[in-house]
């Protein structure tokens, strides 16, 4: 037999071509990369010679969609702090749920780990996450007179440009 099954929802026929042999939504909402239902009845409804799906009354949960939108525990509580003031500055990039009327998308937010005190800056872009953290520092240094030694930041993209991995060093 010529035939071989690829994973649960796929074979290749004698001339070598691969097809779906899945017939339960489930099963497609997994071969296609967890698509929503939605979209899976967009496919099906407008894909020509789509072979034909059982659609269940009741939608079944899918345990990989369930398990990616559980949300992480929270981090516990540190009990230490920043000896010096402004020493340590944590901050992160959050996005606004609408744009303000000055084209502001974004905000970032700078939290002193000594003091616990919280600035903001506006921001249009994510990439303008490099010039709102030199500004910071100046304000830092300028007005209070002190010297950020470390920056603590979730793994975001606009912290990984080449520009501000080379100001950080
Ligand atoms: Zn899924």
């Amino acid at each position: 037999m010529l035939s071989s099954l690829i994973g649960n929802h796929m074979k290749i026929n004698l001339c070598g071509q691969l097809y779906y042999v899945c017939s339960r939504l489930l099963d497609w909402h997994k071969c296609l990369g967890h698509m929503s239902e939605q979209a899976s009845r967009q496919l099906m409804d407008n894909t020509k010679d789509f072979p034909c799906v059982k659609i269940p009354k009741s939608t079944p949960i899918c345990p990989g969609c369930a398990q990616g939108k559980m949300a992480s525990k929270a981090f516990p509580d540190s009990q230490s702090r920043a000896i010096a003031n402004f020493e340590l500055i944590h901050l992160d990039l959050k996005e606004l749920p609408m744009i303000l009327y000055h084209k502001y998308k974004y905000f970032i937010i700078f939290v002193n780990d000594q003091s616990g005190s919280m600035f903001t800056f506006n921001l249009q872009q994510k990439s303008d996450t490099f010039v709102a953290m030199k500004a910071f520092k100046a304000y830092v240094r300028i007005q209070q007179g002190k010297t950020i030694r470390r920056w603590c930041f979730d793994a975001g993209g606009e912290f990984k440009s080449v520009e501000v991995t080379a100001w950080l060093k």
